[in-house]
């Protein structure tokens, strides 16, 4: 007769043995994915105590189905330059999960982008959208296109031609695409544009990151970073600790980036560093944000000219080294996998308190297990950058209601469902045994909305 602690670890052990099999053949059926890889063993290492006080989601397949997407979608954008040429590139849009609510997620343009890329941030974004609270169901897609370079005509000319084959797919309730890198307010205008010019009709909700003249919510710019210092304000808090009078690092100069910067700077925080895909600006007694904003929002130059007019401020090539900058908060609002371990090591061992992921998956594993092996607090992107998601449903909300709310309205709530985010991971980690971690609390809480969801709606 087996002892209860002998039991209890062999059922440890068979949902390992399941979660290292279904992860084995996820690489296996997704060869080369690496960053799609990254993301499932994330979240599968996360539901292993879930699964073992609930075995029903085993036997349902609810992992081996949320691992494989709906539908992927991969088509042939041809368009024509601006020197007369026909160029080509892809577009893509998976539609991982509907159970909870349409497909929602932005679109990427960017010469990075490939299947592992969309995949990873679909599959992020099915977790990250439960959590908000709101009906929206995961989805992604974008393009290999690269806008840097290219004319206002030639990106007119691509997205168009993106949206002719990409409308087949999305509508007000089967899937509302939005921004991501490299899709702003100009892109959603000429998608929304093709969108409307095909269908011969106005249908506000098939977007969100709309202008806000034509069915956009006020708020949802600067929605996703200032989400982000509200998550990291909460984790802040819990320890007693707050924005006011800390130094902060905030890599990226784009849409997330510079919201971040805007709600840090207003807590009473010392901005530093920011940074572009060229290099990083450092100026230890602060960024002039208005000058950032007009450089990278209305100019669209390099971030290298900032010290133009700051002299005192330094410019160095290369991103990497923004993390050996000295802070108390670091907010990696670039891209994936821009902190590595030796990126976290060095933020560490300058005296990081707290990481607030405001891009999508920027640290890699390793450097995620050494903030947390080293008591720093961590908030993951799915829960720390949900903010820019959310507006995008209330958006949608104001859309099919065909009202407005006022910015006071959006940024209320905006703050309590970043509160609530907080707090439900913060809980689902303690009732699963690992207190204080927000990575397997955001996990686990996304998780079992849409899990459940799945189980009621039948094997489909
Ligand atoms: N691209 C953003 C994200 O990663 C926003 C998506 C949306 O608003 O649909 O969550």
């Amino acid at each position: 007769m087996p002892t209860l602690e002998k039991v209890k670890v062999t059922e440890t052990q068979f949902t390992m043995n399941y979660v290292n099999e279904l992860y084995e053949s996820v690489k296996k059926r997704n060869p080369h994915e690496v960053e799609f890889h990254q993301a499932v063993k994330e979240v599968l290492e996360s539901l292993i105590p879930v699964l073992e006080k609930h075995p029903h989601y085993i036997k349902q397949g609810i992992l081996e189905r949320m691992v494989e997407p709906e539908r992927m979608i991969s088509f042939r954008v041809p368009w024509v330059d601006d020197y007369g040429y026909v160029q080509v590139n892809r577009g893509y849009r998976v539609q991982f999960n509907s159970a909870i609510g349409p497909y929602k997620g932005g679109l990427r343009f960017h010469p990075t982008v490939n299947s592992s890329i969309i995949k990873f941030l679909g599959f992020e974004q099915i977790f990250k959208n439960s959590l908000t609270g709101q009906p929206i169901g995961g989805g992604k897609g974008g393009s290999d296109f690269n806008p840097k370079g290219k004319s206002n005509t030639e990106v007119m000319r691509f997205t168009q031609s993106f949206m002719t084959e990409l409308c087949k797919y999305i509508g007000p309730d089967t899937d509302v695409p939005a921004g991501d890198i490299g899709v702003g307010a100009r892109e959603i205008g000429y998608l929304f544009g093709q969108y409307k010019k095909i269908q011969g009709a106005f249908t506000a909700g098939v977007l969100t990151g709309k202008g806000l003249g034509y069915g956009g919510s006020i708020g949802r710019k600067e929605a996703t970073g200032y989400g982000t210092v509200y998550f990291v304000e909460e984790m802040l808090k819990d320890k007693g600790l707050g924005f006011k009078e800390s130094t902060v690092v905030i890599s990226g100069s784009g849409n997330v980036s510079i919201y971040a910067m805007e709600k840090a700077i207003q807590l009473g925080a010392t901005v530093v560093a920011c940074s572009d895909s060229n290099g990083y600006i450092y100026d230890k007694r602060g960024i002039d944000l208005t000058t950032v904003k007009r450089l990278k929002e209305v100019e669209g130059k390099r971030i290298s000219e900032y010290v133009d007019e700051h002299p005192s401020a330094e410019y160095t090539e290369g991103c990497k080294e923004i993390w050996s900058i000295p802070c108390d908060i670091a907010l990696p609002c670039a891209t994936q996998n821009e902190i590595d371990e030796h990126a976290a090591k060095l933020l560490v061992s300058n005296g990081v308190q707290a990481v607030g992921e405001g891009a999508n998956m920027p640290s890699t594993l390793q450097a995620v297990d050494f903030f947390l092996e080293n008591n720093v607090l961590f908030g993951p992107a799915k829960a720390a950058n949900a903010g820019g998601v959310s507006v995008s449903a209330l958006e949608m909300a104001q859309n099919s209601a065909r009202l407005s709310w006022s910015f006071e309205e959006v940024d209320l709530k905006l703050q309590q469902i970043m509160k609530k985010i907080y707090q439900d991971s913060m809980t689902a980690a303690k009732e699963y045994s690992n207190p204080g971690n927000l990575v397997v609390g955001a996990n686990i809480a996304g998780f079992i909305k849409v899990a459940d969801a799945m189980v009621e709606q039948g094997v489909i």
